[in-house]
């Protein structure tokens, strides 16, 4: 499948693209993963993401473009690809619709993942990565803590709290998402490729995409 997954920041975008990309091998692009993984490296991308990453603005637009330009036409795409986290403004998503096309393909739909506020504050501050930048797994202190305490169930790295997780952060990221994400779920209705999941558990929103997608 070719899909984008909208949703606000702790919608469960992550941990949706996951499941999905179990179901027909397409792959999950997070360009939030990759900018960690190139902050955690040092590369010149890292360096300039760093700042904007940890109070919770996004990245400059033309950056991320240069990441999604290169990333989408790697082999693996060719299964199909789930976009997490990427486009977050209107500018990226009129560069998407550009670059799509000049590279020969396009999008089935845009998902957007829509779960209350309330929700979304709770599960954020209750939110656990895995540190190991080959990993990061998503755990939950409440609904899906780790067998050991601090300790990755599947690689055994130690769990920690993003940076961008503090409650100041996240407030922001969440106004953030409200400015300047919000208003993609127009863009894309007027593209005719918006479907809303109405959904807080992961599965049912998972059923819903497949549904959508005809698998
Ligand atoms: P979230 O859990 O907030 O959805 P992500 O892992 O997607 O977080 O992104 C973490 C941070 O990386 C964002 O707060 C932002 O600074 C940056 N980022 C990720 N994707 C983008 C993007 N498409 N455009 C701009 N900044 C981005
Ligand atoms: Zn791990």
């Amino acid at each position: 499948m070719r899909i984008i997954l909208l949703g606000a920041p702790g919608a469960g975008k992550g941990t949706v693209a996951k499941m999905l990309t179990e179901l027909d091998g397409s792959v999950q692009i997070s360009t939030g993963d990759i900018l960690r993984g190139a902050v955690k490296n040092g590369t010149e991308l890292g360096k300039k993401a760093d700042s904007f990453m940890k109070a919770g603005d996004l990245v400059p637009d033309d950056l991320i473009m240069g990441i999604m330009e290169e990333r989408l036409q790697e082999d693996d795409c060719k299964a199909g690809f789930l976009l997490d986290g990427f486009p977050r403004t209107i500018p990226q998503a009129e560069a998407l619709k550009q670059l799509l096309s000049r590279i020969g393909t396009d999008i089935q739909a845009a998902i957007n993942i829509d779960v209350p506020r309330d929700v979304i504050l709770d599960r954020l501050t209750t939110r656990r990565t895995c540190s190991n930048s080959e990993c990061q797994e998503i755990y939950n202190v409440k609904t899906k803590p780790t067998k050991k305490e601090g300790i990755c169930d599947k690689c055994g790295s130690p769990v920690i709290q993003r940076d961008d997780e503090t409650t100041e952060a996240i407030s922001k990221r969440l106004d953030t998402y409200n400015e300047k994400t919000a208003p993609l779920a127009g863009f894309y209705e007027k593209e005719g490729l918006l479907f809303t999941v109405d959904a807080t558990s992961s599965d049912a929103v998972v059923s819903g995409i497949k549904g959508r997608v005809g698998l």
